[in-house]
């Protein structure tokens, strides 16, 4: 049974929401987090290291101590009328990326509801966002997702091995009640897909596992899926990472460190190159793009001085839902 544990709440004023980002590898221009922090505390997430941008303990600090940006909506309205005054007016919003630093719908979402708050203002400037989040919670705002052209939503779901998801996502909502919202965001008209991330070496990269998510993901009408392998960007998210590995996993440890000892944080090529082949096939067999348009490779991100609001678009800047990495 998972232990509860004692969660932090604090308020705090933002003075912006919407953070440019600035790496051109990044398919999005813009980017808004509610929430600094996640309560789903997934042992492999690289926003981790966005609590250390802001003089706070990337250890379980991420995941116990959430900081709400209780102004988010009105600064967001503020942003957008003075952007639709520039000269190049909201295009210059672009699609706004939700949730790259912290899952958009994590449970105090439910309380606090900024999320919603945002879309609505979003919504009515016309201006279409991407969301990418674990939560089920979602269906909550189909409302405004149903009235949102251009938008969209990322279902993450690294795996259907109920042991492995609560090992390594102890916080979040198992993997058959997120495919069921896929399913009801598609039948509901909402363009929507998976990103089957991240892909564990050894763990969730065999051929059953892969076949398994791309099955349920084609059977739920998801209309894309998104593999992307593990990174561990940072130093403080391989530590994270490294300490439930040696709890849940010990016999892996040594080949996850012989894995990752390039020091880039991303598998050798020669890893990705052995396991791509089946992965495209799959895809290809139920449908799916097999080479997604935007195959990217997140840049460095520059750490930005400690309560800098820039601190999101620093973790923007190499995202685990939202790295396209063959
Ligand atoms: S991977 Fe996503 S859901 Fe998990 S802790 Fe990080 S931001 Fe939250």
């Amino acid at each position: 049974m998972k232990s509860k544990r004692s969660i932090r709440y604090e308020t705090l004023s933002c003075k912006t929401i919407l953070n440019e980002v600035k790496a051109p590898s990044m398919p999005f221009a813009r980017s808004l987090n509610p929430y600094r922090g996640c309560q789903h505390g997934c042992s492999f997430c690289y926003a981790r290291s966005t609590h250390s941008f802001l003089g706070l303990e990337t250890d379980d600090t991420f995941q116990n101590h959430i900081r709400i940006k209780e102004n988010a909506a009105a600064v967001l309205e503020r942003q957008l009328r003075a952007m639709a005054r520039s000269r190049r007016g909201l295009a210059a919003a672009g699609t706004v990326a939700i949730g790259t630093a912290t899952d958009p719908y994590q449970p105090i979402e439910g309380t606090w509801r900024l999320t919603r708050q945002c879309l609505e203002v979003l919504q009515a400037y016309g201006v279409p966002f991407s969301i990418t989040t674990r939560s089920p919670l979602i269906l909550r705002d189909l409302d405004i997702l149903r009235q949102s052209p251009g938008s969209s939503v990322n279902i993450s779901i690294h795996t259907l091995q109920t042991g492995l998801w609560s090992r390594m996502e102890p916080s979040t909502p198992p993997p058959d009640k997120r495919l069921a919202t896929v399913r009801e965001l598609a039948e509901n008209g909402v363009r929507v897909g998976v990103f089957m991330a991240p892909i564990l070496p050894y763990l969730s990269d065999g051929d059953d596992d892969v076949r398994a998510v791309i099955e349920q993901a084609a059977r739920h009408r998801a209309s894309f899926v998104v593999p992307s392998f593990l990174r561990l960007s940072t130093a403080a998210v391989k530590v994270w990472f490294f300490q439930t590995l040696q709890e849940a996993y010990p016999h892996l440890v040594q080949a996850y460190a012989d894995l990752y000892a390039g020091g880039s944080g991303s598998l050798p090529p020669a890893y990705r190159e052995r396991r791509m082949p089946f992965i495209r096939a799959e895809l290809a067999r139920h449908g799916f793009d097999a080479e997604p348009a935007a195959r990217r490779t997140p840049s460095a991100a520059r750490p930005p001085a400690a309560g800098d609001e820039a601190a999101d678009e620093a973790a923007d800047g190499q995202p685990v839902q939202l790295s396209f990495l063959f």
